[in-house]
């Protein structure tokens, strides 16, 4: 354990606060909203891309630098930033950043529906129609905070819909008139109902399956040190052999851990023991697993480990536990028992292997590493303290 961690869990202790890892959840909240949230980003960078078009073409001379040229190179501008600062925004700034691009993307299409001339006011009334209330389905999903503004934007856009088709080249045009605002009323209204009544029916069902993802994972999880239990070992372990992998376990059990509990009483022995168990887990390559087998006794499944490999390993998790509990009135130190898979061993085959490999390096003197099978089977390790350094065993 490293100082820092170990210093960390002796404030906890004398604080009295818990020094257990937090339960693992999972947001659906924050899921849902990145579902949105993803919708979000696409439609800004499409808008951004249109945007753009009118600056650029103003650029490069076809066309008059005027009042909506401006208005969209600014509109580019708010995109682009708001582009660029989206990932350091957290989510509630996420959500009203979401909205104030809507907002200026609803003052832009209306002034080019109320405002512009009248080629602008037919190109914003299909926007209106098509772009801005997929926008507005976006930011509604992505929203928790203000489901009302959705309602509000759609009320607003339906009221410069009615204004704007009463301008003389709208007002030619078929289906216009009170029935554009009406439809479009009805149309997106129903849609972001129905679009609120579904979200709210994955929620109520993602809850139900956080809650039992939570409790699967409770099932298969140590409470204390948040490593995978013992029924999950002895799964992944059944698993491994099923398929044939090379497989190696390593059987550690700590070293005279009735004088750690003695000297720093249970709640000590625990967090000597959560300790471990993260020393244990940063020694290890991504593949391998360290499970917390009962008590003071971990198991560590070695998948596709060569035997020089895991001797390997196993030494390595030694020394750490040894040098990285310096925090602690004493080292702890523990004794790891190796033994590899056979064909046609069952789960219960190999942990005894294991676990007999790991008495005999008790028998032998304790912080050290056996090999099962082995004729000696202890491994030479070296050792910075020459006194441990290279003991056999009888
Ligand atoms: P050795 O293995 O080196 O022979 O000595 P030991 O002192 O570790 O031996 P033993 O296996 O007899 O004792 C293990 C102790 O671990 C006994 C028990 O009180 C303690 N223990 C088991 N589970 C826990 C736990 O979850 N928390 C704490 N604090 N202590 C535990
Ligand atoms: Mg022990
Ligand atoms: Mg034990």
């Amino acid at each position: 354990m490293t100082p820092q961690i170990t210093d960390e869990i002796t404030r906890r202790l004398l604080l009295g606060q818990d020094v257990n890892p937090p339960a693992p959840t999972v947001d659906w909240h924050h899921e849902r909203q990145s579902l949105g949230e993803g919708v979000l980003l696409w439609l800004m960078r499409i808008a951004l891309a249109l945007h753009l078009m009118l600056p650029v073409a103003a650029l490069l001379g076809w066309l008059p630098l005027d009042r909506q040229v401006w208005l969209e190179s600014a509109m580019a501008l708010l995109l682009a930033i708001g582009l660029v600062t989206w990932p350091r925004l957290g989510p509630a700034q996420r959500e009203w950043a979401g909205w104030l691009i809507m907002a200026a993307v609803v003052v832009d299409w209306s002034s080019g529906l109320l405002l512009g001339d009248e080629s602008l006011a037919v190109r914003a009334m299909v926007t209106g129609f098509l772009y801005l209330p997929l926008l507005l389905v976006a930011l509604s999903l992505m929203s928790v905070r203000t489901p009302w503004l959705a309602r509000a934007t759609l009320l607003l856009m339906a009221a410069v819909y009615l204004v704007g088709a009463q301008r003389p080249t709208l007002a030619g045009l078929p289906f216009l008139g009170w029935r554009l605002p009406l439809a479009f009323l009805a149309a997106y209204g129903l849609l972001l109902h129905y679009l609120g009544v579904w979200v709210r029916q994955v929620d109520a069902l993602m809850a139900s399956l956080n809650r039992e993802s939570v409790l699967a994972k409770a099932a298969a999880t140590d409470a204390l040190t948040g490593l995978p239990n013992r029924r999950a070992a002895e799964a992944m372990i059944d698993t491994a052999l099923q398929a044939g992998k090379p497989l190696a376990l390593l059987s550690i059990d700590v070293d005279h851990f009735k004088d750690v509990n003695d000297a720093f009483g249970h709640e000590g022995g625990d967090a000597v023991l959560c300790s471990l168990a993260r020393t244990l887990a940063a020694h290890l390559r991504s593949s391998d697993t360290v499970c917390r087998w009962g008590g003071e006794e971990f198991l560590v499944l070695l998948t596709g480990a060569e035997a020089d490999e895991a001797v390997r390993i196993a030494g390595r998790l030694r020394r750490a536990v040894r040098d990285e509990s310096g925090g602690w009135l004493a080292p702890v130190t523990v004794s790891v028992g190796i033994a590899w898979a056979r064909q046609g061993d069952a789960t219960p085959d190999v942990v005894r292997r294991a676990d007999a490999a790991m008495y005999r390096a008790k028998g032998a003197g304790r912080d050290r590493v056996v090999v099962a099978g082995s004729k000696s089977g202890v491994i030479p390790l070296r050792h910075p303290d020459p006194g441990l350094a290279d003991r056999r065993a009888s």
